[in-house]
């Protein structure tokens, strides 16, 4: 095995290949050869599936400067070095199924990325540098152990498919709603128990999967007509429960900064709702981002909102901070009811007003 190893790669530097194809060779170390004198030049693309690797060395960069696509997919790799970010043109970077604890905050440099894939891991968590892979459009870290998404995982403006089923997630950022590229939204078998108010608000987010997400119960009204999948949700109190209690079962989990629920009853909106929504108005229309306007005396939180309010109304978009009118439509009510015989998942409509609420339909 060794020698038709050293042949493989001498054939690789002699003939200049840009691939090379190490699968299945039982390797437990990085071979050295790939690493000797001036490297591979000229390799862009190194497949190392189904090896028993453990660690990648330091100077990867340095030898195999023009990598393009790294395949490690199936390996028992703890570490990645922080000199990975040094792969200024890696466009794919394949790491699924290996026994990684730790992403480096370097795998924010790599800024040709386009694919990645690190499902079947051990992380706990994503560096929020990721947020900084402007090219990303696959990002894969179904079947780990992450409680939460780095906010700043917004600012990866090309991404079009995340994939996080099988984690310990409790919420998606609501900043993932600014994703406009994003296509497919896949989080199947966690621990959500509500998702973004403003989820499915974009025309390119076509398919969201939440199956048996058990304490989901309600879904908001935009994805009345994606492709969603949420069988295994919302299981519990079955039985023929009032309106009333349908509708504050879906509204649990909801985020800290929803002060006020409001109902038909309540024609006046709360003035501090009200501030938000005119210096939102005001900021929303300046160039320059928020920082550069004179400072104002409000809670960090309620700044942070004034960037990323709680979401739009469903029935005439104004923006939302501190109060929502919601509006509940039974899925089993619906005509997607025979798709979903296994959950009892409502729509909800947030709306900013009751007479938003009063007004909105679900086929509107
Ligand atoms: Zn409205």
């Amino acid at each position: 095995m060794a020698t038709e190893l050293h042949e493989t790669i001498f054939v690789a530097k002699q003939e200049r290949h840009k691939n090379l194809f190490l699968n299945y060779k039982n390797l437990n170390i990085f071979p050295v050869e790939l690493l000797k004198d001036e490297g591979l030049l000229f390799l862009e693309r190194l497949y190392m599936k189904r090896n028993s690797l453990t660690s990648l060395p330091d100077n990867l960069a340095q030898k195999l400067p023009n990598l393009i696509e790294l395949y490690l997919h199936s390996n028992n790799i703890v570490i990645i070095p922080e000199a990975i970010g040094n792969l200024a043109r890696l466009q794919s970077l394949d790491l699924s199924d290996n026994a990684l604890q730790l992403l480096c905050p370097d795998i924010g440099r790599l800024r040709s990325l386009r694919h990645l894939r690190l499902s079947n891991n051990r992380l706990k968590y994503l560096p929020p540098e990721i947020g900084d892979l402007q090219e990303l459009e696959t990002l894969d870290v179904a079947m780990n152990q992450l409680v939460s998404l780095p906010d700043r995982l917004h600012r990866c403006v090309s991404l079009q498919n995340l994939t996080a089923d099988h984690n310990l997630l409790i919420h998606v950022p609501r900043q993932l709603c600014w994703l406009h590229r994003l296509n497919q939204l896949s989080m199947a078998a966690n621990r959500l128990t509500f998702l973004p108010l403003d989820l499915g608000r974009s025309r390119e987010l076509q398919f969201v999967f939440v199956d048996n997400n058990a304490e989901l119960k309600g879904l908001p009204s935009y994805l009345y007509n994606k492709v969603i999948g949420c069988s295994g949700c919302g299981l519990e109190g079955v039985a023929g429960e009032a309106s009333g209690e349908a509708l504050s079962e879906a509204l649990v989990g909801l985020p800290a900064e929803v002060k006020v629920i409001g109902s038909k009853a309540d024609g006046v909106v709360p003035l501090e709702e009200l501030a938000m929504r005119t210096l939102h108005r005001i900021y929303h229309h300046l160039p320059a981002d928020l920082s550069l306007v004179p400072p104002i005396t409000l809670p960090k939180s309620l700044l942070d909102l004034l960037q990323f309010p709680l979401g739009h109304c469903h029935r005439c978009s104004q923006a939302m901070f501190t109060i929502i009118y919601p509006k509940l439509f039974p899925l089993r009510d619906t005509a997607l009811a025979g798709v979903h015989r296994r959950t009892t998942v409502s729509f909800v409509a947030y709306c900013c007003s009751s007479r938003c609420l009063q007004t909105f339909d679900l086929q509107g």
